[in-house]
């Protein structure tokens, strides 16, 4: 073990740092094999080393100083600006060069999305708030190209590996960013109680007024918005700066106070009359939006995973290099048998995100739609958990902000909030079953892959299946169902293509009944040290 004398003789582990994210994490690197991006694996070699490195420090800085709100200016004009931390900005730089944001849209070479799904998930180790920006950019594409003249305005600076801070039109700027402005103070799960109003003008515009009561990322140049246009709930494009240089009719009233996710500003805005484009037809704004939604739930499951194998990592590299009781924590049975439960977790989810990434890839939608939804989901509800132990796997020092846990674990809660709290991405089950019912069979199709190779999966896949066709109290059941979808979707992949003691662990205690409630209740004959051997990283000699 290469830890210096001073560090053994106070029997602490030397800092998981300067190393390859990428290449140690062996679940990761054989995902993004399978999944179509081998080309492309020198690519996410050398982000997992540039991740490992210094912005492991920056995401420590840019959260310890959070964006702060410059509303006015000296001269008292208001500017509605929100100032970061320079660690911030070159924290979004490293995803906007590495096209982490839009850029996998106009790179037509295999792999693209993929890699990029790898890569977001490196960074979000080193600081998970500038995600945030860079997510809904990648997610606004998609729902951008239903509309030409739109396209044309917006995506080439969408696209470009430019990263352009700063206030200025659109046409003028080599890159640019994108948030959304859905949530009211009325409701955010039910964005048809939205109130803000959409007037048509002569110009083919819209002017836009009311309150949005979350609005992250608000430095964005441009926004999708919803409002109530004269036929009802609308998509629109709102551009923060106007073609002539003013600026927009966007306010920021205040920055919240955030449990986590503090690096990143989340506002409450008011729009005076703001001008914008309309995207899809009036009365049609949820219909549009959900093309941008179901990639941001994309990026909630990738987020959440990337937090996970940090807290993997951190707890895996701990117990090799901490003594107690005479033995390192990584030879001490129960030990190995909680890091070898939290490693099973890590896994699935990275398998399933990377599996997903994919789908887009393919344009599968049908298989993609479902499957994002239940997984995002279910990896999302087992983040805060897993992050709790893995805190508690270090001791005391867990506990205390340096470890890094602390932030992880505020930061875990949120991707599960966003994009569908947990209830309403859960509901979206039986949405698919009724609507599009081919997403459930593309589901189906994908798990029934494992068929005989765990008899526990297939008697899964069999309740499954009766969960589904069954009518009955369908909105009470839907957490239920969704879980066990997502369950199943983990377990066929860890069958086909896991060593077989994560899968058979896995099976058993997800899907069997040899698992308890809390972390470290493997059954007996789970080979723990081999699993928490392939998910420990090593640091660089
Ligand atoms: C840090 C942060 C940043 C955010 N950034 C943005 C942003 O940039 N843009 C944006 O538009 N929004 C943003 N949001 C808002 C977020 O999307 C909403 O908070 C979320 O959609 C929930 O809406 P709500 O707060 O109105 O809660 P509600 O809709 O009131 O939901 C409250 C609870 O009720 C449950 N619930 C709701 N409906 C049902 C139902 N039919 N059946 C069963 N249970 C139900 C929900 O699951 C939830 O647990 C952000 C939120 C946070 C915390």
């Amino acid at each position: 073990m290469a830890t210096s004398a001073f560090l053994r003789a106070a029997n602490q582990p030397p800092p998981l740092e300067r190393y390859d994210l990428f290449s140690q994490d062996r679940a990761l690197v054989d995902a993004v094999r399978r999944e179509g991006a081998a080309e492309r694996e020198d690519e996410c070699a050398a982000f997992g080393r540039a991740c490992g490195g210094e912005p492991l420090e920056l995401g420590r800085l840019a959260n310890e100083h959070p964006p702060r709100l410059r509303a006015f200016d000296r001269f008292g004009e208001r500017i509605d600006e929100v100032e970061f931390h320079p660690a911030w900005h070159e924290l979004l730089r490293l995803g906007v060069e590495a096209g982490l944001h839009a850029a996998p849209w106009s790179d037509h070479a295999d792999g693209a999305h993929v890699s990029r799904a790898a890569r977001f998930m490196l960074l979000a180790q080193a600081e998970a708030g500038v995600g945030c920006p860079l997510s809904m950019t990648y997610a606004a594409v998609p729902a951008l190209r239903l509309d030409d003249e739109l396209t044309a305005t917006w995506e080439p600076s969408l696209v470009g590996r430019t990263y352009e801070p700063g206030l200025r039109p659109i046409a003028e700027k080599a890159g640019a960013l994108v948030g959304m402005s859905l949530t009211e103070r009325e409701g955010g799960s039910d964005v048809r109680r939205n109130e803000t109003r959409a007037e048509p003008l002569a110009d083919g515009g819209y002017a836009l007024t009311g309150e949005k009561w979350f609005c992250s990322a608000p430095m964005c140049d441009g926004f999708l918005v919803l409002a109530q246009a004269p036929a009802g709930l609308t998509c629109f494009v709102l551009p923060r700066v106007l073609a002539d240089g003013t600026r927009n009719g966007f306010h920021i009233r205040r920055l919240k106070d955030k449990l986590g996710n503090r690096s990143n500003a989340s506002a409450e805005i008011e729009l005076r009359d703001a001008w914008a484009e309309r995207l899809g037809e009036e009365g049609r704004g949820i219909a549009t939006i959900i093309e941008m939604v179901v990639h941001t739930r994309l990026d909630c499951a990738l987020g959440s995973t990337a937090l996970m194998r940090r807290a993997v990592a951190e707890a895996t590299h701990h117990a090799a290099h901490r003594v107690a009781f005479g033995r390192a924590l990584a030879e001490q049975p129960l030990h190995l048998n909680v890091l070898a439960d939290l490693c099973l977790d890590s896994e699935a989810a990275t398998m399933t995100a990377i599996r997903l990434a994919r789908a887009v890839e393919d344009g599968d939608d049908a298989f993609r739609r479902l499957a994002t939804t239940v997984s995002k989901y279910a990896i999302c509800k087992t983040t805060p958990v897993l992050v709790g132990e893995a805190l508690e796997c270090i001791g005391g020092n867990g506990y205390v902000e340096e470890s890094v846990l602390p932030r992880l674990f505020r930061e875990s809660p949120l991707n599960s909030l966003w994009e569908g709290a947990g209830n309403v991405n859960a509901l979206d089950l039986w949405r698919a079953v009724t609507r599009e019912p081919e997403s459930v069979e593309a589901l189906l199709a994908e798990i029934g892959l494992a068929q005989g190779g765990d008899a526990r999966l297939d008697a899964a896949v069999t309740r499954l299946e009766s969960e589904l066709a069954d009518d009955a109290d369908r909105e009470y059941r839907a957490r239920r169902v969704a879980e066990l979808a997502a369950i199943c979707l983990q377990a066929s992949l860890l069958v086909r293509h896991a060593p077989h003691a994560v899968a058979d662990a896995y099976c058993a205690t997800r899907l069997g009944t040899a698992g308890g409630k809390a972390y470290g209740t493997l059954p007996r004959d789970v080979d723990c040290a081999a699993i928490v051997e392939r998910h420990r990283p090593r640091l660089e000699e």
